[in-house]
């Protein structure tokens, strides 16, 4: 198949763009570069020995999206184009509205008027909220965001819903990712963010290369086993692979599934600290300071759905996680700069 990766020279579109192109599959790129790099597709290239058809453009620029569908027609799109900065999207809710609320627009149109009819969809697990209590399951009622980047997810995830009630043609793979961490094992591609890291793995990463003096744990008075937060991180890899499966899945499929990427097993800040300085042999400093507001004390998937469904499991440990990250940041202290 071909598939056309909105926002692919991000995070999780390079890898994803990878185990796309592992499987046989043709890659098109369309992102604006404004958190990610063009050289992330060049090492994609690289990596896998294969071409990806890479255009520069805005997701939300309907004339640019309409002729590159035209031109390329892809059987699939995965939509990963998105400002994902919780704080940020706090200071600047209209930007985050805007960009993202736009490009799913955009997107939905010009597959509407090039016949395309299937989309995979980058959610997360902030839509489930504070009322549902760990594990997530797909079948629970949304729940309440606490900032704006997670309530242009669950409205995503409502535009796509209704796209597919009226275009009963339309097939719609919502993906609810949990906490994607790593990176590819070749440490070629990797999570580069601008900026103070907001996520926890890269903090980590930029303290054992000497960034950052040292990490804030943010809270060590939780109801759980050692205080700090639980959350199901998920191998980036793994998430990749997850993607491969939902679009292989959704080839043969109409209507809408919703479908957790995350691999079941919680784990605590203080327990991805620890594994990270015994994987890597290297020293985390961090202290323990105030919670973080709008932080839950535990996350973590039911992941049985994309099992069932999509034949799909995390293969990769916590270690694996944490030896892959530090590869990718100490290879690339800079990022793609
Ligand atoms: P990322 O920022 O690395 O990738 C997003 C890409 O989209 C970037 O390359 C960016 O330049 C591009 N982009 C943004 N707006 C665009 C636009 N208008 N037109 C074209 N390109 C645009 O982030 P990521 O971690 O790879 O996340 C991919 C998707 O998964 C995002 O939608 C994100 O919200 C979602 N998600 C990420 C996580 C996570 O922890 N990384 C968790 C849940 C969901
Ligand atoms: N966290 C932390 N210090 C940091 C960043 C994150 O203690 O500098 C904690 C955060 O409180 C949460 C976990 O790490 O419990 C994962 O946070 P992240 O922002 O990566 O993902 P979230 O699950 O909040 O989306």
């Amino acid at each position: 198949m071909k598939i056309l990766l909105a926002g692919g020279a991000g995070y999780i579109g390079s890898h994803t763009a990878v185990a796309l192109l592992e499987a046989g599959h043709q890659v098109v790129v369309l992102d604006n570069y404004d958190n990610s790099s063009p050289e992330a597709i060049h090492r994609v290239e690289e990596l896998t020995g294969k071409k990806v058809s890479l255009y520069e453009g805005d997701a939300t620029d309907h004339k640019r999206v309409l002729d590159l569908m035209q031109r390329e027609q892809p059987d699939c799109v995965i939509h990963f184009a998105g400002l994902k900065a919780v704080g940020e999207s706090i200071e600047q809710p209209l930007r985050y509205y805007r960009n993202n609320i736009d490009t799913t627009l955009t997107l939905l149109e010009s597959m509407a008027e090039t016949g395309c009819k299937k989309i995979v969809f980058s959610s997360s697990a902030t839509v489930y909220g504070a009322e549902n209590a760990a594990p997530c399951h797909e079948l629970m009622p949304k729940g309440s965001c606490t900032n704006p980047y997670g309530w242009t997810k669950s409205m995503m995830e409502q535009i796509l819903q209704d796209a597919a009630v009226a275009d009963k043609d339309l097939s719609v793979v919502l993906l609810r990712y949990f906490n994607p961490i790593g990176a590819h094992e070749s440490g070629r591609i990797g999570e580069n963010p601008r900026g103070i890291p907001n996520n926890l793995m890269p903090y980590v990463t930029q303290v054992a290369v000497g960034k950052r003096e040292k990490l804030t744990v943010f809270g060590g008075d939780y109801d759980t086993p050692d205080g700090t937060c639980l959350r199901d991180y998920i191998h980036v890899m793994d998430l990749a692979e997850g993607h491969v499966k939902a679009v292989e899945f959704g080839a043969n499929h109409t209507g809408v599934d919703i479908i957790n990427l995350g691999t079941g097993q919680p784990y605590s800040v203080l327990d991805i600290v620890h594994t990270f300085q015994e994987v890597n042999g290297i020293k985390v400093n961090y202290e323990i300071g105030p919670r973080r507001s709008g932080d839950l004390p535990v996350v973590y998937a039911d992941a049985s759905k994309a099992q069932k469904v999509l034949g799909w499991q995390a293969k990769r440990t916590l270690a694996d996680m944490c030896r892959d990250s530090w590869n990718w940041q100490k290879n690339n202290p800079d990022g793609y700069e």
